[in-house]
């Protein structure tokens, strides 16, 4: 159990100098206390007092970090239980299961192409999870290998079987592979291997109660770089395992299931191996091992990753200007729309559907969308007319005229009057964008 506020105060300067960007101590006290903030934010600390507050000030979910270098993931780390009060910071990783029976080499070169971009964002696979599924240690470790020559993804091996594990790691430990993992039965070899090779460990239980009983044995021994596994593999019984690994962290700060969590999917359908994995990412792994390369599934996955980890406070936006689509000139038309990153890049995708080389005018809207930001006054036309100089577009186009979305018809009128412009109003929704450019601009 952790700290409480008043605890932890005691040990405070009580100075009230703000430097944490907490009014006062005590304030600072109480979001330390609720995990809200790191004991690092007071600089004034003594060395005596922060080993007093350490098991206050460790974060509630231990940060875990798979591979090494400018390719890490980090695991974990977490400090809410809904995204809403703050935000969620670590994206659970995907990682694509390979059987050491497969062709490796080939499903490895099919995992490297599952790359996506989407709204300016760059999506993914994360991770390689080898399983050695021929029970041969020899296999396993040729296997390993093959992953390791060819690809750059992070990797997970799976295997309970110790002496598989330490053929495989002979050639991938220096990818600080996570070791999955480590049992009842076998958790003495694997935690041997997981220590001599610094690589993080996973612990597999039968359910809850034994894999908290498992990671106390493995953290007395001294080790904490650990992923859960419950061994939950029926959807309904992961959601309740996983939530309550959450709520027990967090809420009562419960330091054996206070770790990341791997989660297995099991339908055999892909589509309904998304809909499991989308339970899963929300609710709340660390890593999701799936089967599927499908790539229409997997983009719906990784955008709803996506959405998930951004901060709800900072819409996600694209740097306001002006962009030019295609070969412009002094004769290209003028679209304009906000700097919502969504509205922004479905614009410019049917934009560039028309063919015709046009401007696209990003409005500074602190990233929200057209109907937001026109009733909250930031998309208007004095502030469009402002962006029109700013931006230089005056010496861009000799034919002084700019198309809005129908949306804002009714800011037509200021528009004019601000820029001296000729406003044209748009269709409504980007997809009447193509017939509308055919219609005026062909
Ligand atoms: Fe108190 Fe430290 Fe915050 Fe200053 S920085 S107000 S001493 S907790």
């Amino acid at each position: 159990m952790g700290l409480t506020g008043l605890q932890i105060f005691k040990h405070l300067p009580k100075t009230n100098c703000k430097e944490c960007g907490h009014p006062t101590c005590l304030a600072f006290a109480m979001a330390l206390a609720n995990a809200k903030i790191s004991l690092d934010a007071c600089p004034h600390v003594s060395e005596e007092a922060k080993e007093a507050l350490s098991a206050a000030s460790a974060p509630p979910i231990r940060k875990v970090v798979v591979g090494t270098g400018d390719n890490t993931i980090e695991l974990g780390d977490e400090t809410e239980l809904f995204r809403h009060d703050k935000r969620f910071f670590h994206p659970t990783a995907i990682a694509i299961a390979v059987d050491d029976t497969e062709d490796v080499a080939a499903r490895v070169e099919e995992i490297n192409n599952l790359n996506f971009d989407r709204v300016g964002q760059h999506y993914e696979v994360d991770m390689v999870a080898l399983v050695n599924a021929s029970g041969d240690p020899a296999k396993f470790q040729a296997a390993a290998e093959t992953v390791v020559k060819n690809s750059k993804r992070n990797l997970v091996l799976i295997s309970e079987d110790p002496a598989a594990m330490e053929k495989a790691l002979e050639v991938a430990a220096e990818k600080k592979p996570l070791i999955y993992a480590a049992t009842a039965d076998n958790y003495e070899k694997m935690l041997e291997l997981a220590k001599a090779k610094s690589c993080p460990l996973a612990v597999k239980g039968e359910n809850l109660d034994k894999t908290a009983e498992l990671v106390e044995k493995i953290t007395v021994a001294g080790y904490k770089d650990l992923v859960l596994d419950t061994g939950a593999r029926e959807t309904s019984r992961a959601l309740t395992d996983f939530t309550t690994i959450r709520r027990l962290s967090i809420k009562k700060k419960f330091r054996p299931l206070g770790f990341p969590i791997i989660a297995f999917t099991s339908k055999e359908d892909p589509r309904e191996e998304m809909a499991q994995a989308t339970v899963y990412i929300a609710k709340y792994a660390s890593i999701i091992v799936l089967r599927t390369t499908d790539k229409a599934h997997l983009l719906s996955l990784l955008s709803w990753r996506f959405n998930l980890y951004t901060d709800p406070q900072k819409p996600v936006q694209v740097e306001p200007g002006l962009y030019a689509v295609g070969e412009v000139t002094e004769d290209s038309p003028v679209y304009c729309t906000t700097n919502f990153s969504l509205t922004y890049f479905i614009v410019q995708g049917e934009v560039e559907a028309t063919r015709i080389p046009s401007y696209i005018l990003s409005v500074d809207t602190g990233g929200t969308s057209v109907l937001t930001s026109y009733a909250d006054a930031r998309f208007t036309g004095e502030k469009i007319a402002q962006d029109i100089k700013k931006t230089g577009l005056e010496e861009k186009v000799k034919h002084m005229k700019i198309v809005i979305t129908g949306l804002v018809a009714v800011l037509k009128g200021k528009l004019e009057e601000e820029s001296g412009w000729e406003v044209l109003v748009g269709p409504r929704e980007a997809s009447g964008i193509n017939k509308f450019a055919k219609a005026n601009f062909a």
